[in-house]
């Protein structure tokens, strides 16, 4: 037996899933949302007996090793010594493909230089200018730690002396990293001078950095961060996501910032459950990462032009999500108004004021709504044009009709309108920009979006449906009737073929469970019955089912169909040879061959 089935024999892919997300009973399956896409309602089903998951939804599924390379992100061999650990199994001989082995060493080249940034803050001498910085930021050595925040030295070669000529990387390997860059046959050090935050995935496994300058007025930008790597993936990337994943999913709410620095001061003014998305926009995979541990999104963006227009955008990117969309209320925090603080400044100055920013947060639709009316003049007929112009869209996308119908009643108060009015206008509005005849300065509607995939459901043939529910009705017995019902009709021609080999190894197998003749499926087999087991269509009913007696019915509705479909094709056959002009003798022969058949068929 190979070790790879004696790992996943040994593994319980029900314990597996639980154990990074809630799984609710349905039946003899289990269910959640999809982690694999957004969604409001359970369609993701993980079996026992099938050892496998499924989304019906979007049509993700898989085995156990699947699941944790999707979810987790593992290589196959990661996934496989995962499960082999937890099984307590050695693993022998198992060969690497050349991809993972690079993969493993690209994340032992970033730990490592997390380590070396580390160590240059913490002890060198030159660190001293990172040291002096964090203190004058209010850093505390509980976040430098918790962070693991570096130093990276203010010379060209610093890390490639270290990792090439010191630790023996290639230099190729290092460069792949996005920790140095090669010019004209010469590498130099990427972050030099810098505060350095290791940026890790959810796994906290360190993929790249990012680096703030320390000295006042250099020309180079603020921060910069890894490129674009195999492991590296900016849209990805939240700050503090695996650091402070406990607090996150403790409270089920996020805070989302812009920068590390909102993230540390945070965390320090006791507010935990915090990211950042690092100056960049909320993106798809910001809210399957964040879907997975919280219910809640509060946002706290710049108020700027653009952070606003993040916000909106946000509102797209989460809808279909099931997250729940707010904005810190930064109304409240004392000290200048017109300045734009940014959460570090708050937190910092007043974290009081911070923590009750984030408690008091409002719903994003009322935090857009006292935008426009801000921006705009809400007396003056153009004002109020602008403001629906500003809100349509926004509106449009609110999925409950009350919740909708709320927001609108308010802004015809504010406007010194009819609901009604308000109502007609923005949906005018709509329109409008959806012909393009307004210019479109909100995310587009979601069908447009990548990622947003309607599954088409493709024809299936009466008979094939038959036939699967057949099966259904089949695995659902218990073994002993399983196997004599298989037996019966193991010698029929099934058009699903996975059918006919499956009920083959059923009755060829010394197995006394389904589980246990499962797990020696072939893979394809598997993929196709464990479909069939977990169809929710007929999961629906199985409850109130007397199985054994709706076998013996679909079995006869079986067979009447079949004889229907063969009809139907020998029909056809003699039509192609009634089309014929010449008719040899071998064709009259086989005329009546069909014939004859169809006699014997309709006899039945
Ligand atoms: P700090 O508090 O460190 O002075 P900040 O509050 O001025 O930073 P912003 O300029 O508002 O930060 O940027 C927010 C975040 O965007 C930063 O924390 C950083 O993650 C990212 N960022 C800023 N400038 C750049 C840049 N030039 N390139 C890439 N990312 C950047
Ligand atoms: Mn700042």
């Amino acid at each position: 037996m190979s070790q790879i089935k004696t790992v996943k024999d040994a593994s319980d892919i029900v314990s597996v899933i639980g154990s990074r997300i809630e799984l609710q009973r349905a039946g003899s399956s289990l269910k959640a949302n999809c982690p694999f896409h957004g969604e409001k309602s359970p369609s993701f089903f993980v079996n026992e007996v099938m050892q496998r998951y499924k989304c019906f939804g979007c049509g993700e599924s898989g085995d156990v090793i699947n699941f944790l390379e999707k979810y987790d992100g593992m290589t196959f061999a990661e996934a496989l010594q995962t499960l082999a650990d937890q099984a307590g199994i050695k693993l022998e001989q198992f060969v690497k493909s050349d991809k993972d082995q690079d993969r493993e060493k690209l994340l032992e080249i970033l730990d490592l230089t997390r380590q070396y940034y580390v160590y240059l803050l913490a002890e060198h001498e030159a660190g001293q200018v990172g040291r002096d910085y964090l203190k004058q930021r209010g850093t505390n050595s509980e976040s430098i730690k918790l962070f693991q925040l570096g130093y990276s030295l203010d010379k060209w070669d610093g890390l490639v002396n270290y990792l090439h000529k010191k630790k023996k990387y290639s230099l190729d390997l290092i460069e792949r990293a996005g920790l140095i860059i090669g010019k004209g046959g010469r590498y130099y050090d990427r972050f030099r001078g810098r505060l350095m935050f290791p940026l890790k995935n959810h796994r906290g496994q360190v993929v790249g950095f990012s680096g703030r300058v320390l000295v006042k007025d250099v020309k180079e930008a603020k921060y910069i961060n890894s490129p674009e790597t195999e492991l590296y993936h900016k849209s990805e990337m939240l700050f503090g996501f695996s650091e402070l994943y406990q607090d996150i999913r403790k409270t089920k709410e996020v805070v989302v910032c812009e920068g590390e620095f909102d993230v540390l001061s945070s965390a320090q003014a006791h507010v935990n459950n915090v990211v950042a998305v690092k100056g960049s926009v909320l993106t798809e995979e910001h809210v399957k990462l964040i879907s997975r541990a919280a219910g809640k999104v509060i946002l706290a963006l710049d108020r700027d032009s653009a952070g606003i227009e993040a916000t909106k955008r946000a509102i797209t990117i989460a809808k279909g999500s099931g997250l729940e969309l707010r904005v810190a209320n930064l109304e409240g925090v004392s000290g200048d108004s017109s300045e734009l603080k940014d959460p570090d400044d708050i937190a910092r100055s007043d974290p009081k004021a911070w923590r009750e920013a984030v408690k008091s947060s409002v719903s994003v639709y009322e935090f857009l709504l006292q935008v426009a009316i801000k921006k705009f003049d809400p007396e003056s007929p153009e004002g109020k044009r602008e403001i629906i112009d500003d809100l349509a869209n926004v509106f449009s996308q609110i999925h409950h009709s009350v919740e909708k119908d709320f927001y609108v009643k308010k802004l015809a108060a504010i406007l010194g309108v009819k609901k009604e009015l308000v109502e007609d206008d923005l949906k005018k509005t709509i329109l409008a920009k959806k012909k393009g005849v307004v210019r479109r300065d909100v995310a587009p509607p979601p069908e447009e979006y990548p990622g947003y995939t309607e599954t088409k459901p493709k024809k299936v043939s009466t008979l094939e449906k038959i036939e699967k529910y057949l099966l259904f009705l089949l695995l659902n017995l218990k073994i002993q009737q399983l196997k004599d019902k298989a037996l019966e009709i193991v010698n029929f021609t099934f058009s699903v073929n996975e059918i006919n080999l499956f009920l083959r190894i059923v009755v060829d197998s010394k197995k006394v469970s389904l589980k246990d003749i499962m797990a020696d499926l072939p893979d394809d087999i598997k993929v196709n019955i464990s479909d069939i087991y977990l169809n929710p269509k007929y999961l629906k009913h199985i409850e109130d089912l007397n199985v054994a007696e709706e076998w013996d019915t679909i079995l006869k509705r079986y067979k009447k169909e079949m004889v229907k479909s063969e009809i139907k094709k020998i029909t056809k056959e003699l039509d192609e040879l009634a089309k014929k002009n010449k008719v040899s003798d071998e064709d009259e022969m086989k005329q009546l061959e069909l014939l004859q058949k169809i006699v014997e068929l309709k006899r039945k």
